[in-house]
């Protein structure tokens, strides 16, 4: 027998699950269909498993620098199985959790794969969706007044460079290793490719990080790049950039040998493995869109601003629809749509006001436009940036590498971009994104008064600094 539904979600995902939750606070009647774990990429593939990992790197290195505190230790021994059963019972405590809020809001969760079969005389306007059950059982149907597609992505490779998973991995398999190879190669010198460097030289491995564009982390302002070469360096990581893969001559068996090419001249590389992050695609195959008229653009479903997709009762979010594919956007827009459905008018998302960030160390974090974005947008701009190095809690802790840059309109004051690369970071800059959401110039920010000694007072200097008037620099 088919059940009705108000909304039905595919994909229980950062994106999939925090919608469905918003829905059933708005008194929607809501199932969620999942074929692997509630939670999705985030917290068993993403997010949650991959900061486990670092932050077991970052104890490592940080007890091998034990003795610039004053405080003797032996030399440290990394016990990699314990760091993996730490990172799996992180995993397993928030998927209950998510679980647990399932139940709590009363969101019947459905455990297949599901597909749109197409408008039904039941449901003319979103479609039935069919959904293909894990246990085996018979497919069950659904009829929702909305679908919301949250189906997520998957990581890809190179034409050529096929996952093997012992080899040649994806982020997927390399977060199940059971042992750390000693030397690998990263394939990508983006978010993730850079997390893991940073991850895998801190607990040892020998890195090289192959990139085709010429600066690593491509899409943040060119100084924090730059700066992420010179950190990266320090750590033994060796940066190739403007690397063309040669896919065909990769060579395993022992370990793996690749070559590439580097302005004409063609290298080899070898190492145990090697670990691919070029990007991801969005699942899109096999999930009933062809019964619909829903677009895809660029391997991506297209939407409104509304995440209304051409069917208008059918929406998508998250990774699926491409642009910053992050957890936090994921669920934001997820938000945004089921408020949509329920006739909430909700703000749409500024891509200008999303904060995005790279949990490698140092950390980087970043909101707005960078200098090079503002200056093609035709903005004279000023910018203050201000070092670590100056700041009185980043000497007691240690870490004084990196800078807050902060980017504004010469013409109005108002604040364009804000990027920083440093110790805890990522926990700052909210504070930026606030500014970017009260559009606040960088006087206003300085006029907030920032507590002494805490890192967070290089927003404060830097925002002096935008105009000259830092005072520690
Ligand atoms: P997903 O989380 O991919 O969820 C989609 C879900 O849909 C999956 O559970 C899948 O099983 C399910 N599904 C797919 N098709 C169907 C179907 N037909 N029927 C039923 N179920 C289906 N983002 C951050 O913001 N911060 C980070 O630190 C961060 N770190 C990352 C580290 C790594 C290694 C990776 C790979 C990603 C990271 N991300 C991070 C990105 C983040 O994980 C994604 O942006 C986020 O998970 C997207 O959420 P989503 O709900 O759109 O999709």
């Amino acid at each position: 027998m088919a059940e009705e539904y108000d909304l039905v979600v595919l994909g229980g995902g950062t994106g999939g699950y925090v919608a469905a939750i918003r829905a059933s606070k708005l008194g929607l009647k809501v199932a969620i269909v999942e074929k692997r774990e509630l939670g999705g990429t985030c917290l068993h593939r993403g997010c949650v498993p991959s900061k486990a990992l670092l932050r077991s790197a970052e104890v490592f290195r940080q007890t091998k620098e034990a003795e610039d505190f004053g405080v003797t230790t032996s030399e440290p021994t990394l016990d990699f199985t314990k760091v993996q059963q730490r990172k799996q019972s992180i995993v397993d405590t928030l998927h209950k959790g998510v679980q647990g809020l399932m139940k709590k809001g009363k969101i019947d969760v459905i455990e297949g794969f599901g597909r749109i079969l197409g408008p039904s005389i039941f449901s003319p306007t979103a479609g039935t969706i069919s959904v293909e059950m894990n246990n085996g059982e018979e497919n069950e149907m659904l009829i929702p007044k909305n679908v919301l597609v949250a189906t997520g992505s998957s990581p890809k490779s190179l034409p050529g460079l096929e996952v093997d998973g012992e080899f040649v991995m994806t982020s997927d398999e390399a977060l199940h290793m059971d042992e750390l190879p000693a030397s690998i190669i990263i394939v990508g010198g983006g978010v993730i490719g850079i997390e893991w460097a940073s991850m895998l030289a801190d607990f040892g491995v020998k890195v090289t990080v192959l990139e085709y564009l010429p600066h690593i982390l491509p899409t943040e302002d060119q100084d924090i790049s730059k700066e992420m070469v010179k950190q990266m360096k320090k750590k033994g990581v060796e940066i190739v950039t403007d690397a063309k893969v040669l896919s065909e001559t990769l060579q395993t068996g022992e370990g793996v040998t690749i070559q590439a090419e580097l302005g004409g001249e063609t290298v080899t590389y070898d190492a145990e493995k090697m670990l691919v992050s070029v990007g991801r695609n969005a699942n899109v195959t096999n999930i009933g869109l062809e019964n619909t008229d829903i677009e895809v653009e660029n391997g991506f479903i297209k939407t409104n601003a509304n995440y209304q997709t051409k069917e208008s009762h059918i929406y998508a979010i998250g990774d699926v629809i491409g642009g910053m594919q992050l957890a936090h956007v994921a669920s934001h827009e997820g938000i945004i749509a089921v408020e949509h459905m329920a006739n909430q008018h909700p703000h749409p998302m500024n891509a200008e006001q999303v904060p995005t960030c790279i949990y490698s160390n140092p950390e980087v974090a970043s909101v707005g436009l960078t200098e090079q974005q503002a200056k093609e947008q035709g903005y004279d701009v000023k910018v203050g940036k201000f070092p670590f190095q100056a700041i009185g809690k980043a000497l007691v802790f240690g870490e004084t590498d990196g800078f807050v840059k902060m980017i504004a309109n010469k013409e109005n004051d108002d604040l364009l971009g804000v990027h920083m690369v440093g110790p805890h970071v990522t926990d700052m800059i909210s504070e930026a994104g606030l500014a970017k959401v009260l559009d606040a110039t960088p006087w206003e920010i300085a006029d907030s008064i920032h507590p002494h000694p805490t890192l967070a007072e290089a927003i404060g200097e830097a925002a002096m600094a935008v105009d000259g008037n830092q005072i520690h620099g």
